[in-house]
């Protein structure tokens, strides 16, 4: 299938040609008539399906048709996004992907951290579109800084990291403020049952799609599980970043000070390293971002919040320094390498205290990881207590420790 029978405006096919899009995505191919159409959509669909294009253009594409009409600039599309990061990439697509319309969109992004003057500013000299964390849309709002009486679509993107990460009342707020006539676009990683909830409180008789893109791109990453104990994590990483020569790698870890102090060990021990979590200030968190996706850092730490839905092309390796809490989680870690038909190495650290959880992760996700130890970096045996009545007796473990030292 090609964009031209999407039946897009010239300009839009333009722009999706000047991105260097050969043809739409598989989510984009469904999404688009759907959208276009005026039907509210909720979607499953994974950071690097597409999925930001798949609203994008069928959102210009209405705007296009409803040229000339001669209005005042009011908002009439709003994105909530969970991520700051996010919210910038979208909008940024919306400008990418808008830049041949006549005249192309105003767009202003609306996030905490960036100066709330800013914003208020950019606000009043007009805008089509906005792209907003909950947070700083609510500050706005209460202060009548923002007009969003004239909104006709409404996305919201990564709806179950919205859902987790306790938007749920600002949601609440946001939804009851929004004109009733709209047209409603929800766009998750997952769909559980809490997100579907969502969707039944704010789409009208939505067409829902289910792409399942996710398995054929897992099916391209070697995913490897590494026996190691707590404390030596650190320094097999290195090991590994050394001998490995992965390129661009992203680490995630378990919390905000887990991200500083591995970030900072690992620049310490020369390597192009940077950190992206929750608690860095946002031209911090942007700069960052810039860094890596550069290529002017090699590694970057990050905790998962932060690293949900950016989009970070060609990664050569993911490493879980620590298991993700969700089973779900791992696997959007891990997709966000072996993107796009390309290999990629999706490594675990795994130790006696998180093995169960690692089993819970494998088991939820159809997986089964072959341990390995690397030399030098062996675990010991588990702990008495741990074993006492369970698995095979002390003398087994350590036969199997043995086979595992073998394949290395
Ligand atoms: P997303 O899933 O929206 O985060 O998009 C992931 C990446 O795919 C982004 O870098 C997009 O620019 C890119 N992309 C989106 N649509 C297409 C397409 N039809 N062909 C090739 N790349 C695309």
């Amino acid at each position: 299938m090609s964009f031209d029978s999407l039946g897009l405006s010239d300009h839009l096919l333009r722009a999706v040609q000047a991105q260097g899009y050969d043809a739409p995505t598989a989510i984009q191919q469904r999404s688009i008539p759907h959208i276009t159409a005026g039907a509210d959509l909720a979607a499953e669909a994974q950071t690097g399906s597409g999925k930001t294009a798949a609203f994008v253009l069928p959102i210009l594409q209405k705007m296009a048709s409803h040229r000339g009409e001669l209005t005042p600039i009011k908002i009439g599309v709003l994105t909530i996004t969970p991520t700051r990061e996010l919210a910038l990439q979208i909008a940024e697509t919306f400008k990418l992907l808008g830049q041949f319309a006549d005249p192309p969109p105003r767009v202003v992004s609306i996030i905490g951290g960036l100066s709330l003057g800013d914003q208020i500013s950019a606000l009043s000299s007009g805008a089509d579109i906005v792209v907003a964390t909950p947070g700083r849309l609510l500050d706005l709002m209460e202060r009548e800084a923002i007009d969003i009486n004239h909104v006709h679509t409404l996305v919201l993107d990564e709806a179950d990291k919205l859902l987790d990460v306790g938007f749920n009342d600002e949601l609440t707020v946001l939804l009851n403020a929004l004109p009733t006539q709209r047209q409603n676009l929800l766009f998750s990683a997952t769909l559980p049952q809490k997100v579907l909830k969502l969707s039944a409180r704010v789409l009208n008789n939505p067409t829902v799609l289910r792409i399942d893109e996710q398995r054929t791109s897992v099916a391209t990453i070697e995913q490897r599980a590494y026996q190691v104990e707590r404390d030596d994590r650190r320094l097999l990483l290195q090991h590994l970043l050394e001998t490995e020569h992965w390129g661009q790698t992203l680490v995630f870890v378990a919390t905000q000070i887990g991200a500083t102090n591995l970030a900072r060990k690992l620049r310490v021990d020369g390597f192009l390293a940077t950190e992206l979590h929750g608690g860095l200030e946002q031209p911090d968190r942007i700069f960052a971002l810039t860094r890596f996706r550069s290529g002017r850092a090699q590694i970057m730490v990050a905790t998962d919040i932060a690293a949900r839905g950016i989009d970070i092309p060609l990664l050569g390796a993911v490493v879980n320094f620590d298991l993700p809490r969700a089973p779900a989680d791992y696997v959007h870690r891990i997709g966000r390498t072996g993107r796009a038909g390309e290999s990629g190495v999706a490594v675990t650290f795994v130790d006696h205290e998180t093995e169960d959880h690692l089993r819970l992760i494998e088991k939820k996700n159809q997986l089964m990881l072959t341990r390995r130890q690397v030399l030098g970096f062996e675990i010991s045996d588990a702990p008495a207590e741990k074993t006492k009545g369970l698995g095979p007796k002390k003398g087994k473990r350590k036969s199997k420790k043995d086979k595992l030292r073998e394949r290395q």
